[in-house]
């Protein structure tokens, strides 16, 4: 066997022995909650679709308008000639949405994570960054060259002791943080976090991917978002200040040498952005979704949508996955490197969506046959 082709098998025969291989399973999904996999309908509570907006008519019907009228893709980067019309009206509505004075749009929530430091800092500069950030915040850490020190998960004093050690020995600084942990659902302490970068001439940016409560945030300088989850289409984003996002258009390199987004998802989003400003209780519902479940199976309340269920091992969150697959559940167990060593689990995200009786059925399966054991 070629040495690169052992190099992969030998890989492969690791992860297998540690229940840590993954596997491409192909997946319909044909309305908000439903997905039909090794044919069988599942209800999925492993969607970030809060909203079940991936299959809402209305976005539907604005990227087919929008793709008989500007084609399917565009064409090239946004500073070439990819910057079709509908991006202008996107980002005057996201800024809007999130009451900033302006919004760049990437090509994915990753790509924008990815970009963000490499375009405001470099190699005498400084990131703490919470030790649970997503991957794509830590990628944009390393790309940036500056250097990085994580902090431990949610710990504002921990933060407080690595700037008091450091912050002087570096020109600027960069605070990176989920305002919803994807994984874990819980919340950043924002204000604190903001608090101490106000006193230590510090930046402080959250990702929001996973946080439905879109108000303002003056507070938080640097806000990304994601167009993927509850907005149902594709794409990421910043929002920040006016001369920020005019850098970001000049620097990110993730922005300048990517491809801009189809105009399908571009008008899907705007669509999105009407429908949740036309009925706002709607982004309400998961969390309340969320809490229902975790009242009916004594987990400590939910703080957003998304509720972790800790089993450990990863052959445990493989075995319990596949115990909610046969009451018709869809529940991916995540495993490391997604989350920490010994802390595999399945993370449930409840969608607006879902009826109350299959939350109440699903809690019932949890309670007695999951958390039992
Ligand atoms: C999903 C996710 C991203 C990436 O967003 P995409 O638009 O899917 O690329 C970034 N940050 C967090 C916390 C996420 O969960």
């Amino acid at each position: 066997m070629p040495s690169l082709d052992q190099f992969a098998a030998e890989k492969l025969a690791d992860l297998e022995r540690a229940s840590l291989r993954r596997a491409l399973v192909p997946t319909r999904r044909s309305d908000g909650i439903w997905a039909e996999r090794n044919g069988r309908r599942l209800l999925s509570f492993s969607c970030n679709d809060y909203l079940g907006l991936t299959q809402n008519p209305a976005l539907k019907a604005a990227a087919i308008a929008a793709i008989e009228r500007y084609g399917v893709g565009a064409g090239a980067s946004r500073l070439v000639t990819g910057n079709h019309p509908l991006y202008a009206e996107l980002e005057a509505r996201l800024a809007a949405f999130k009451g900033s004075e302006a919004v760049c749009v990437f090509g994915s929530g990753y790509l924008a994570n990815s970009g963000v430091a490499q375009a405001l800092l470099g190699g005498e500069d400084l990131i703490l960054i919470d030790e649970l950030a997503h991957s794509s915040l830590w990628t944009g850490a390393r790309l940036s060259r500056a250097e990085v020190q994580p902090f431990r998960h949610n710990d504002v004093a921990h933060a407080a002791e690595l700037l008091a050690q450091n912050r002087s020995a570096h020109r600027h600084t960069l605070i990176v943080t989920e305002s919803v942990f994807s994984m874990d659902g819980d919340r950043a302490p924002l204000p604190e976090l903001a608090a101490l970068a106000r006193k230590t001439d510090a930046w402080l940016m959250a990702d929001d991917a996973h946080d439905l409560e879109y108000g303002p945030r003056p507070d938080v300088p640097l806000r990304i978002g994601t167009l993927s989850k509850a907005l149902g289409s594709y794409g990421g984003y910043l929002a920040a200040s006016q001369p920020v996002i005019e850098l970001m258009r000049n620097r990110a390199r993730t922005l300048i040498y990517s491809t801009g987004l189809p105009p399908g998802a571009v008008a899907a989003a705007i669509a999105a952005l009407d429908l949740i400003e036309r009925e706002p209780e709607l982004a309400t519902r998961p969390l309340a979704k969320a809490r229902a479940f975790t009242r009916l199976t004594n987990l400590p309340e939910a703080q957003s949508a998304i509720v972790p269920v800790v089993m450990g091992e990863a052959s445990a969150a493989l075995e319990a996955s596949r115990l909610l697959e046969d009451e018709g559940f869809l529940v991916v167990a995540i495993r490391p490197p997604t989350v920490p060593a010994g802390t595999a689990r399945l993370r449930l995200a409840f969608s607006a969506a879902h009826p109350d009786t299959e939350i109440e059925r699903l809690a019932t399966v949890v309670r007695e046959k999951i958390l039992k054991h």
